[in-house]
């Protein structure tokens, strides 16, 4: 059994938009209902949890649950509402509402293969550097680096362990696998998995949307 957890309790401050951002509109529905429509086309998922922002309702065949104050606490409070006998699950980010079903049936398969974990990923276009008081620390090789997304996937068992092992300041949860020495695998992502964080970002996801 592979549940999903889409994580989508964060208040969305550096959105600015007035509501929490897993319920900001874009091309006729909600962050949250996108990637529910989404999920709705993985036959592989038997269960659906949402950690929620304030102000959502019930949704149907969904289990909603309240978040915590990170992103770590709101994962948690999702594992918690999961099935027993869920064996696998996957951590979507709401903020990522057009990740492809492909990405999550890559991550489906790398897990049926045997992964612990494995993250959807896409190489680097920017050159990155490592910065100390606004002056170049260091250029890292952007031929090993790789930009990571969700939905990211993992067995129940190892995640529920990792998360009870660390409680650290993760922006995810392949961190706390590699901080385990677990081997987390990479599949391809998609470039429509980018993350809305900005207005620009909105921006550009409404514009893309819109593209004839
Ligand atoms: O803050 P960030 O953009 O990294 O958040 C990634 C995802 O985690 C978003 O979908 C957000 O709603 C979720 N999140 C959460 N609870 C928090 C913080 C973030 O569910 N306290």
């Amino acid at each position: 059994m592979i549940g999903l957890i889409l994580v989508a309790a964060g208040s969305g401050q550096r959105l600015g938009a007035d509501v929490p951002k897993a319920l900001v509109r874009v091309a006729g529905d909600t962050l949250i209902g996108h990637c529910l429509q989404t999920a709705a086309q993985i036959p592989e998922l038997t269960q659906i949890v949402v950690v929620a922002p304030p102000g959502i309702g019930p949704l149907p065949d969904v289990n909603v649950v309240a978040g915590g104050a990170t992103r770590d606490a709101s994962v948690r409070a999702g594992l918690d509402a999961l099935d027993p006998a869920t064996t696998a699950v996957l951590v979507h980010d709401a903020a990522r509402p057009f990740a492809p079903a492909a990405v999550f049936e890559r991550v489906i398969a790398a897990l049926q293969a045997g992964a612990v974990a494995v993250v959807p990923a896409l190489p680097v276009t920017d050159t990155i550097k490592r910065m100390h008081d606004g002056v170049v620390v260091e250029s890292l090789d952007r031929a090993e680096l790789v930009a990571v997304q969700t939905p990211q996937g993992f067995q129940v068992a190892q995640l529920r362990a990792a998360h009870d092992a660390q409680s650290s300041d993760v922006t995810d949860d392949a961190m706390l696998m590699e901080q385990l020495g677990v081997p987390v695998h990479v599949v391809e992502g998609s470039d429509h998995a980018f993350k809305i964080t900005t207005p620009f970002d909105l921006a550009m996801a409404r514009a893309l949307q819109e593209a004839p």
